[in-house]
């Protein structure tokens, strides 16, 4: 992990636009709001998601925010990601009582099981051959592991299956004391559909499933579903998901869980409503939340162009009146999408500098783009450009991009600070 690097924010020299070109800032302020923002919107406990490095904000950065704000659970991709976080929660030195717990949420490899119970991590398992390595990692360290088991309840992309498959597995859970089943869970597949019909279905295998659980004598300290879209929108216009999760959970004397990711970092998905679905179909959470990153490029340099002049690659952009064009150090290879690229005036994406728009020009290098900065003559080489930030957001670019806002946030490379 490189060291973040503290960029010079002010009266650029040469030296400083050589030392730092693009650098996104992460606003802990705006995460912390964020966090208790869902907190108090949830009516459970919210599992701060940092996995794929906090959805490109820096999983290292996020995690110290996060515990200050009081998260007690931190979800992260796989064991070398929760160590990552484990070390940088350590190195932060929080004055806390207990460190978060870390759920490492995209299964594990055999060869991963002795980093999850050495870096006491607490893995998501559905299958005996995640289990079986677990459990001799966890006898061979004297230590005994929790686990949260999941259940596939309709998305049919990872879990154990209700029925048999899971009395299997409960039956193991028996057989094997180094591991404890502290965690029962599942994934919605259509959270952001307000009284989704595949939802209300999901939920009831989940209830049945749990019911299986208590059948088996087994006790699990914690029930979780859902994700950002399920604190922000209704499943059911009479019961809220939070109300739902909680009766649920009180019925094997577990704690509810939420699980949010997107949401912390300020976006929401449009909430839909279904086919025939009369209830409220809108986002709760948009208004009360702000994105937290902070996308920031130098002008390298500064250009007057005649009109007629054909900009970037392949011409696709012609002056119709005298320009001048600010070129920026990122492209499609940082993460900028080349579906922001521009054939006329305003038909692509913009950067901003302060409140002032300059709409990008021609097509987006892999390094390097042109936008205009006609309107703005202040603008010179080594000055800041907001590429996302107030007035462009990861969801307008997510609109050209035709993708969802996380797809943008993933993608985006840069040295990564706190503000
Ligand atoms: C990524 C993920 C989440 C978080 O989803 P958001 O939509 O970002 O809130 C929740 N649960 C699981 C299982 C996930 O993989």
């Amino acid at each position: 992990m490189p060291q973040p690097i503290t960029p010079r924010r002010t009266n650029p020299t040469p030296a400083t636009i050589e030392a730092v070109k693009s650098w996104i800032e992460i606003s802990s302020r705006n995460l912390t709001a964020n966090y208790k923002t869902l907190t108090t919107h949830a009516g459970a406990e919210v599992l701060a998601v940092i996995k794929a490095n906090a959805y490109g904000h820096g999983a290292a950065l996020c995690a110290p925010v996060l515990a200050r704000a009081g998260a007690a659970w931190l979800g992260v991709t796989d064991a070398a990601e929760g160590i990552e976080v484990r070390e940088a929660l350590t190195q932060a030195d929080i004055a806390l009582p207990q460190q978060p717990r870390i759920l490492v949420m995209s299964g594990s490899l055999p060869d991963e099981a002795d980093t999850i119970v050495s870096g006491n991590l607490t893995p998501i398992v559905w299958s005996l051959d995640q289990l079986e390595p677990l459990a001799r990692a966890a006898v061979q360290q004297h230590k005994q592991l929790p686990v949260h088991l999941e259940l596939d309840t309709g998305m049919s992309r990872q879990g154990c299956v209700p029925g048999k498959q899971l009395d299997r597995l409960l039956q193991w859970f028996a057989a094997h004391p180094s591991l404890a089943l502290d965690g029962v869970m599942t994934h919605f597949a259509s959270a952001e559909i307000a009284g989704s019909l595949q939802t209300s279905d999901q939920q009831q295998r989940f209830e049945r499933a749990i019911q299986q659980v208590r059948a088996a004598g087994l006790t699990p300290a914690w029930i979780h579903a859902g994700n950002s879209s399920t604190i922000d929108s209704p499943i059911d216009p009479v019961e809220h998901s939070g109300r739902w999760l909680s009766r649920l959970a009180h019925t094997v004397a577990a704690r509810p869980m939420v699980r949010s990711g997107l949401s912390l970092y300020g976006y929401c998905l449009p909430v839909e409503p279904e086919q025939g679905y009369a209830g409220q179909a809108s986002s709760l959470l948009t208004s009360h939340l702000q994105p937290i990153m902070t996308w920031k490029a130098r002008v390298l340099d500064v250009r007057s162009i005649d009109p007629g002049t054909r900009v970037g690659y392949n011409g696709t952009f012609t002056a119709s009146a005298p320009m001048r064009l600010a070129l920026l150090p990122i492209g499609y290879a940082d993460g900028l999408r080349r579906e922001l690229s521009a054939s006329s005036p305003s038909s692509g994406g913009w950067v901003n500098f302060g409140s002032d728009r300059a709409p990008i020009v021609g097509r987006i290098s892999m390094n390097l783009t042109s936008v205009d900065v006609t309107a703005i003559p202040s603008v010179r080489p080594g000055d800041e450009a907001h590429v996302l930030g107030p007035g462009i957001t990861a969801a307008d670019h997510a609109r050209f991009a035709h993708t969802i806002p996380y797809e943008i946030l993933c993608g985006i490379k840069a040295t990564r600070c706190l503000s």
